[in-house]
């Protein structure tokens, strides 16, 4: 399979060499040139999920030079389970994608792009240096994943005071190859600078910059297999909540279900920032600012994935009969979270509250469908959120404890990309 720009600017290439580059040339994103079906492989797979990873993600790799890596790869980023748990009924389910080690599904990916873009390295100029806009839960993932690794400089930027204090926490705790910048700003002025710095020739010659955002390909596509996993665990078709920022794990359901993995409906699950709700409501997609909400990771104004999205299908009328989009306040996040044990048994990160809100619409509407409601948090990462409103504090899981118990540090940024710039060359000059 070759791959393409959705603006169409750009000759067919490699899938590593898509992965390297991270946002195509011509301004647009990686997609494949055409999207490819399961085969006979992932029918018969076994249920383990590197093997499920494996046989679905091999015709994305067919003619690639890492398909004979793709095992091994899969083995690496697929090491921790994705439970499907039932909310009280066998129709109400929780997909808990948030047993790695940073506690947010985006581990998955992370490790994935890290295991695909350590075995391209020998090929690559080095040291690389990974420049990643975090609106919380990226950073950390993509921080654990190339955490001392040789020939590897991490660079986060994220925006100060708006990722929870154990999030910030998990971003500055590494230190090694991993810096960590807070910027004065919002995550769109993060994500502003760290493009800017992409399209800098002087800076990506200099650093060797690479991306790990979530319109790399590398995090994208393994995003597929847990949404695969799931429906073939669940046995029938499933039907998926994917509670949406940047769009790329929603992207990946659709895929899945494009590519002919049994997944139903799919209902992205937004907090307040509209974007998407008023596009498939019928009107224009029209980018803003981010709003601040509960649900932090997900306070994006101008999804990035939407290019792909769109590539997908025919034409809107198309994408909007083949999915819908519905925005959550923070009330409703509060109200979900407060009443969650009661109702279901479980304490929810503000993300998933609002995916379970959207579930809870949907049976108060009389729908008798099995639905999946996408978990991409542990909640104890938003305690500050979370405790006041169930009243008791939430258990921290290991791997997130260990983090919280190394020293953290960040290092304050303007916002802009003159700041950005400004550092990046600093730090070539200082290290000579
Ligand atoms: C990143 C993130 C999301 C949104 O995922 P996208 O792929 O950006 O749509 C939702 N919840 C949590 C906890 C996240 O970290």
């Amino acid at each position: 399979v070759q791959y393409v720009s959705t603006r169409g600017g750009v000759a067919p290439t490699s899938l590593s060499d898509a992965i390297a580059a991270g946002a195509a040339p011509d301004g647009g994103l990686f997609v494949p040139s055409q999207l490819p079906r399961v085969t006979a492989g992932f029918e018969r797979s076994g249920d383990a999920l590197p093997e499920v990873a494996h046989a679905l993600l091999a015709p994305f790799f067919s003619g690639d030079a890492l398909e004979p890596e793709l095992g091994p790869i899969c083995r690496e980023a697929f090491g921790f389970a994705c439970p499907l748990v039932a909310l009280g009924t066998p129709e109400d389910l929780v997909l808990q994608l948030f047993h790695g080690p940073t506690a947010a599904f985006k581990d998955y990916g992370a490790r994935f792009l890290t295991a695909c873009l350590r075995r391209m390295a020998s090929r690559a100029a080095l040291p690389l240096t990974v420049l990643v806009a975090t609106s919380g839960d990226t950073g950390s993932a993509v921080a654990s994943a190339f955490h001392r690794m040789p020939g590897m400089q991490v660079v986060l930027l994220y925006p100060d005071g708006r990722v929870s204090p154990r999030q910030a926490h998990q971003l500055g705790c590494f230190g090694d190859n991993v810096t960590a910048l807070r910027v004065a700003g919002s995550f769109d002025d993060c994500q502003a600078a760290v493009k800017a710095a992409f399209a800098d020739e002087v800076l990506r010659e200099r650093l060797h910059l690479t991306s790990a955002n979530s319109i790399s390909l590398g995090r994208l596509l393994p995003q597929m297999v847990f949404h695969a996993h799931a429906a073939r665990s669940f046995g029938g078709t499933l039907n998926l909540v994917v509670p949406t920022g940047n769009l790329g794990n929603a992207l990946a359901a659709v895929w899945a279900r494009e590519a002919g993995v049994p997944i139903g409906d799919i209902v992205l699950a937004t907090n307040a920032n509209r974007v998407l709700e008023n596009f498939f409501d019928g009107g224009a997609f029209v980018p803003r600012p981010g709003v601040q909400t509960l649900a932090s990771a997900m306070d994006v104004g101008n999804p990035s994935n939407f290019e792909r999205l769109r590539w997908t299908f025919q034409d809107d009328a198309a994408l909007r009969s083949r999915l819908t989009a519905e925005a959550v306040t923070d009330a409703k996040i509060e109200e979900t979270i407060q009443h969650g044990e009661r109702r279901h048994g479980q304490v929810f990160c503000p993300h998933t509250a609002t995916g379970v809100r959207v579930l809870e619409g949907l049976r108060a509407a009389g729908d008798t469908k099995p639905w999946a409601v996408v978990a991409t948090a542990h909640p104890a990462k938003f305690e500050t959120v979370v405790e006041p409103l169930v009243g008791h504090a939430v258990d921290v899981p290991e791997s997130l404890a260990a983090l919280l118990a190394r020293p953290a540090h960040a290092e304050a940024l303007a916002a802009g990309p003159g700041a950005l710039r400004a550092w990046l060359l600093a730090r070539v000059a200082s290290s000579g």
